[in-house]
C-alpha cells in the first residue's frame, strides 16, 4: 500500500494579541487534502534555510493565500492601495518555489500562491485590480467564500482543462491583486472576462506545477471540478 503523501501548507501571518501570533491556515486547506488522501502539515517561515529544511519532510506544496507580495521583490514601490505586506514569508516562499522547481516536487499555488510563484520567476503583479483595471469585475466578493461568482475560461491545452474537464467554469475570487507581467516560464492557463489571468502552468514538464487565483480548497466539499484539482495534486504527491 501507499504510503501518504506530506503536504506541506504555507501558513499566513497573523497576530489577535501579545500572547497569539503566529501562522495561520485556513481550514478548508487542511480538510481538502485530508479528503483527497493527503497528510496536511502547517509550515511556519522563519528563513529560507529553515523552509528548506521543512521541505525535507513533504511529498508536496501548497503556496496559500494571505497578504499581499511586498513590490519591492518585482522592483516596484509600493501603490496607495497596496494591502498589508510579509517580506519575510515572501523570502522564504520564493526559496520554496525555486527548490520545488529544481527538485520537481509538487506546487499547487492558490490566491497569493499564483503571485508569489510569478515574482519568484521574475514576473510583476498589478497591486490593485479596482484603482488599475479599467472595467474590471467584481474580484472580492461579498458572499460567503465557499460560493462561486465569476467565470474563467480555461486554456483548451492546459492541463487545468485536462483536470477541470471544462473550458469554463465557476470560481470564488478574494483577491485585489492579480499577475501583471507573465514570467516567461509560466504560461496562461485561464482568463476571467476582463483579461485578468485566473490560473498559470509551468511552461516546462514537471510532475505537477499549477497556480490558481481563487480558492479551491473552499469549494472543493461541494465542487468535484474543484476536488479534482486536489485529487490530481495528491496522486502527483504520491510515492509510487
Ligand atoms: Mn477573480
Amino acid at each position: 500500500m501507499n504510503k501518504k503523501p506530506i503536504i506541506g501548507i504555507t501558513g499566513a501571518y497573523v497576530k489577535h494579541n501579545e500572547n497569539m501570533e503566529g501562522v495561520y491556515v485556513h481550514h478548508d486547506y487542511h480538510k481538502s487534502v485530508a479528503a483527497n488522501g493527503g497528510i496536511p502539515i502547517v509550515l511556519p517561515f522563519i528563513n529560507a534555510e529553515t523552509s528548506l529544511e521543512t521541505l525535507q519532510l513533504c511529498d508536496g506544496i501548497i503556496l496559500s493565500g494571505g497578504e499581499d507580495v511586498d513590490p519591492k521583490f518585482y522592483g516596484e514601490d509600493p501603490h496607495q492601495h497596496l494591502g498589508s505586506t510579509m517580506p519575510e514569508r515572501d523570502l522564504a516562499e520564493i526559496a520554496i518555489v525555486k527548490y520545488a522547481l529544481e527538485n520537481n516536487i509538487p506546487l499547487l499555488a492558490i490566491c497569493k500562491g499564483i503571485q508569489l510563484l510569478n515574482v519568484a520567476l521574475g514576473g510583476t503583479l498589478i497591486q490593485d485590480i479596482p484603482s488599475q483595471v479599467k472595467e474590471s469585475i467584481q474580484h472580492s466578493q461579498k458572499i460567503d467564500r465557499s460560493r462561486d461568482s465569476h467565470w474563467v475560461t480555461v486554456s483548451k491545452d492546459s492541463k487545468l482543462f485536462q483536470i477541470i474537464g471544462s473550458d469554463r467554469v465557476r470560481v470564488n475570487s478574494l483577491h485585489h491583486q492579480a499577475i501583471d507581467k507573465l514570467a516567461s516560464d509560466l504560461r496562461i492557463a485561464a482568463q476571467s472576462s476582463d483579461g485578468i489571468i485566473e490560473a498559470v502552468e509551468y511552461a516546462h514538464p514537471t510532475k505537477f506545477t499549477i497556480g490558481v487565483q481563487w480558492h479551491p480548497e473552499s469549494m472543493a466539499s461541494t465542487d468535484k471540478k474543484m476536488n479534482n484539482l486536489f485529487a490530481e495534486f495528491i496522486k502527483s504527491s504520491t510515492k509510487l
